[in-house]
């Protein structure tokens, strides 16, 4: 009975509890905003270095001005367009916005999640939640409640089951503190689409940068090998390991750039669960559609590969 979660969640946020999230990207591990001691509870629950900035999550876009300082014309605009969806604004911050949430940044990531349970749960609550993806620092999200348990066990105090996340990668991030807009996390909406918006040209950040924590080598790695080998060298390579006596799992996605989103985080935890010694992976083919995929995938590789 949804309504019955629904209460139970804001009973324990109110209470300064740590409670695991669905979103339409990934599960969310949520504190209220404005509890100091809850939002350093993520920290520890994820093992989550001290200064690597929480996502800030709010019900609508009248809540907006509480937490972001300055004009307000480019995030209302990406408001209207974009959220409640899989979009995170980097902006300003207020005095609303605690040191522990942005690590002592002068900014703040804010969203709208698209999720009726969640939605619901913040508009109760009256107040933003910090939330990071609810897993181990490091490794893969989760888009199952699930995978929360799987990953936080008796950690957590409450696992909100929304659901399967409907998009499966983490937001697009776009910074709006700068010169021009520009995306630090590629997601589910690319830069077209934003800088349509928004009406100038967003860059793609280069990706040197570690000030968005998503954005370090060592994300979204699964603990089996993962190697990247194109389409036409996959039958050969495959069959080269297995001669030498490794256990070879293929991870095939499907064409469509949104299902192999939605799938990805579970085939990988799959996979992982699967024991075997390496995982073979192709890249979908560059573009904007493939853009968040591709990007998890070279990250899990790079910090996995031989
Ligand atoms: P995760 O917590 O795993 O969903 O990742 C949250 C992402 O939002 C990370 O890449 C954070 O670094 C990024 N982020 C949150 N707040 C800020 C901020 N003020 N400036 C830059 N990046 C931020
Ligand atoms: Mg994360």
């Amino acid at each position: 009975m949804p309504d019955a979660i629904i209460d139970e969640a804001v009973r324990l946020l109110r209470a300064g509890g740590v409670v695991a999230l669905p979103t339409e990207t990934v599960y969310g591990l949520a504190a209220a905003i404005d509890d100091r001691a809850a939002v350093q509870r993520i920290y520890a629950v994820k093992g989550r270095p001290a200064g690597h900035p929480l996502i800030v999550h709010v019900a609508a876009a009248g809540d907006l001005p509480r937490y972001a300082a300055g004009s307000h014309d480019a995030l209302e605009r990406l408001a209207r367009r974009f959220w409640p969806g899989p979009l995170t604004a980097i902006v300003a911050r207020t005095p609303a916005v605690p040191d522990v949430v942005t690590g002592g940044q002068p900014t703040v990531a804010l969203r709208i999640p698209d999720h009726p349970l969640t939605l619901a749960i913040l508009e109760r609550l009256g107040c933003a939640v910090a939330a990071p993806s609810a897993n181990r620092f490091g490794r893969v999200s989760p888009t199952t409640a699930q995978h929360v348990r799987d990953d936080l066990g008796g950690d957590v105090d409450l696992v909100v089951d929304g659901g399967p996340a409907r998009i499966g990668v983490e937001s697009t991030i776009v910074d709006l503190t700068g010169d021009v807009p520009a995306i630090l996390r590629a997601g589910a909406i690319g830069p077209t689409a934003l800088g349509d918006a928004l009406g100038v040209p967003v860059v793609t950040s280069a990706g040197g940068s570690v000030r968005a924590p998503g954005m370090l080598a060592a994300h979204y790695a699964p603990r089996t090998a993962l190697v990247l080998v194109e389409p036409d060298a996959l039958p050969a390579e495959a069959e080269r390991r297995q001669l030498r006596g490794e256990r070879v799992g293929v991870l095939t996605l499907p064409s469509d750039a949104a299902l192999a989103a939605r799938g990805l985080y579970a085939s990988l935890r799959g996979l992982d669960a699967a024991g075997y010694d390496v995982v073979l992976a192709v890249l979908p083919p560059p573009g904007e559609a493939n853009a968040a995929v591709r990007d998890r995938l070279q990250r899990a590789a790079r910090e996995t590969a031989t």
